[in-house]
C-alpha cells in the first residue's frame, strides 16, 4: 500500500501497463519502438520475436499422427478423441489399431465365434455380450448334438441369414491373401532375373 501511494503510475498507451510517470516518456518511446501487443494473447512481445512467437504458441500444428493440421488449443483433443489415426483397441480381441480401421477390423472380428460355456452352442463375438445376459444355461437339443459332432468352426447358434455373408467375406479375405503372396512370388522372381542378368 505504501509502495502503491509512493509513485503516481501513469497507463502506457502503448502496452495499458502501469508505468510510474516519472519513467513514463521513456517507457513509451521504448515500448512503441520495441514491443508489440500480440494480436492473439495481449501479451507485449519484442517486435523481432513476435513471429516466432505467433508460430511457437499460436500457429496451428500438424497432429503427429494424421498430419492433419489443427489448432494447437484443440491438439490434445484432437489426439485423444477425434484423430483417425489415433490407436484404439478392438473390443472383441483387444488389438491395438487405428480408428479408421477400427470398423472394418470388427465387422469381421465380431463375426467370429466362441463356445459358451453354459449352454454350449457357439456365439458371435458380437453377441456375446446380449447372449450372456440372456443365456438361462440350459443345454437344448442343438447343444446336444453339437457335443457330439463337434464342428469346430461353425456357429450353430446364428441365424442362418448370416451364412452366405460369412462365406463371402471368407473367400474375399482368401482371395486377397492369394493375390498378396501372388505378387509377392512375383517380385521375387523379378528380382532374382534382374540380378542373374544385369546386361540385357
Ligand atoms: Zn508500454
Ligand atoms: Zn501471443
Ligand atoms: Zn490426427
Ligand atoms: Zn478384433
Ligand atoms: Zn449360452
Amino acid at each position: 500500500m505504501a509502495v502503491a501511494s509512493d509513485q503516481a503510475t501513469s497507463i502506457c498507451s502503448h502496452c495499458d501497463r502501469a508505468i510510474p510517470t516519472s519513467n513514463l516518456d521513456l517507457h513509451v518511446a521504448h515500448c512503441s519502438r520495441k514491443l508489440e501487443k500480440c494480436k492473439v494473447c495481449g501479451d507485449m512481445i519484442p517486435k523481432r520475436h513476435a513471429e516466432e512467437h505467433f508460430l511457437s504458441t499460436h500457429a496451428p500444428v500438424a497432429c503427429s499422427l494424421c498430419s492433419e493440421t489443427v489448432g494447437r488449443e484443440i491438439l490434445a483433443v484432437h489426439k485423444g478423441e477425434n484423430c483417425p489415426q489415433r490407436i484404439v483397441t478392438c473390443e472383441y480381441c483387444e488389438f491395438p489399431l487405428p480408428t479408421i480401421d477400427l470398423y472394418k477390423h470388427q465387422e469381421v472380428c465380431g463375426n467370429r465365434t466362441e463356445l459358451c460355456h453354459l449352454c454350449s452352442r457357439y456365439i458371435r463375438l458380437r453377441e456375446r455380450d446380449v447372449h450372456e445376459s440372456r443365456c438361462n444355461g440350459s443345454a437344448n437339443n442343438i447343444a446336444e448334438s453339437s457335443r457330439n459332432t463337434i464342428p469346430a468352426e461353425r456357429d450353430l447358434g446364428a441365424p442362418a441369414r448370416r451364412q452366405p455373408h460369412d462365406v463371402s467375406r471368407k473367400r474375399l479375405l482368401f482371395t486377397i491373401a492369394i493375390t498378396g503372396i501372388a505378387v509377392l512370388f512375383g517380385s521375387l522372381i523379378f528380382q532374382r532375373k534382374a540380378e542373374e542378368s544385369p546386361v540385357h
